[in-house]
């Protein structure tokens, strides 16, 4: 496994893969990583990536002033032994300076899909992560590039991106994967401890509740999403940011009757601010 530090060596090592004919597979993370961002790399090699490259990179772009960009946890060493053991071919940690030199002033905006939940409460979040993903496409050159599911709108936003600006880039989403107990894997759950951890489960249980609903025959957007919501907001340790029911592939806002739904929720518990959502269709 090749560690590349700078988007030159990124870039290099981009070039002789395709010169070599082999299907690059990109996987971008923030490191500290879990079960879920393994997963990523499995898919993309199940995809046909004899070459996979992940990334793990904080990126100071995404972070509002006052989120968790100096606490966010870092562990260099046991993210590239998961890395190894997963089947990566490379990975690739810039430094910030690398990224943002000095004088760095250029930045992607998606606009419809940055809008409302997430947007709404970490503005300038998604150009952060836009501009980021498309500094990876540019100097990784994937032909395939791997997101999960549980951020449902960063998904929607890189998929809104690589059409517009014609990446040509195969953009694969990929299921969330969770704890045995329901609680979506996520780096940050590191800063759940005691009685925050077990009251985080609120979030995967209303999706559970809404699902069941599903299940049962119910397709009233607002039944289910109240399902959802009414689940966080009786749980004391969590305080609901939103729950909403959009359409899983265009992010529009759903109400009355539905064929297909995506419950999205984002709640904070302690100092954890958690996101979770699940698919509803027939
Ligand atoms: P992060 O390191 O949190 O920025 O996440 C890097 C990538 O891993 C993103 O595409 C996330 O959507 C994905 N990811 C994070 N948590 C999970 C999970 N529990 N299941 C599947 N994918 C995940």
């Amino acid at each position: 496994m090749e560690l590349l530090r700078s988007p030159g060596a990124m870039r290099a090592w981009a070039d002789a893969r395709r010169a070599g004919g082999a299907r690059i597979g990109l996987v971008p993370t923030m490191g500290y990583l879990h079960e879920g961002h393994v997963s990523l790399v499995r898919i993309a090699r199940e995809r046909g990536c004899g070459a996979v490259a992940a990334t793990i990179f904080v990126n100071p772009a995404q972070f509002g002033p006052g989120e968790d960009f100096d606490k966010y946890p870092r562990d260099e060493a046991r993210d590239l032994a998961m890395l190894s053991e997963a089947g990566a071919s490379a990975v690739y940690l810039p430094g910030v300076p690398d990224m943002y030199p000095e004088g760095f002033q250029t930045y992607v905006e998606v606009t419809g899909a940055s809008q409302g939940l997430c947007g709404a409460s970490r503005p300038g979040h998604f150009r952060g992560v836009a501009t980021v993903v498309a500094k990876l496409f540019l100097a990784a050159k994937p032909h395939v590039a791997v997101f999960g599911e549980k951020d449902f709108q960063q998904l929607a936003v890189i998929r809104a991106m690589a059409r517009d600006l014609d990446f040509g880039i195969e953009i694969v989403g990929a299921p969330i994967v969770r704890e045995p107990d329901g609680l979506a894997m996520s780096s940050r759950n590191a800063y759940l401890k005691g009685d925050d951890r077990i009251a985080a489960r609120c979030l995967s249980r209303g999706l559970f509740r809404a699902r069941a609903l599903f299940d049962g025959g119910e397709r009233d957007a607002g039944t289910l999403v109240a399902a959802a919501r009414e689940e966080i907001a009786g749980e004391p340790l969590a305080k609901l940011e939103y729950a909403e029911g959009r359409d899983p592939r265009t992010l529009a806002p759903l109400e009355g009757r539905v064929d297909a739904i995506a419950v999205v929720v984002a709640a904070k518990v302690g100092p954890a601010r958690l996101i979770d959502n699940i698919t509803l269709r027939d």
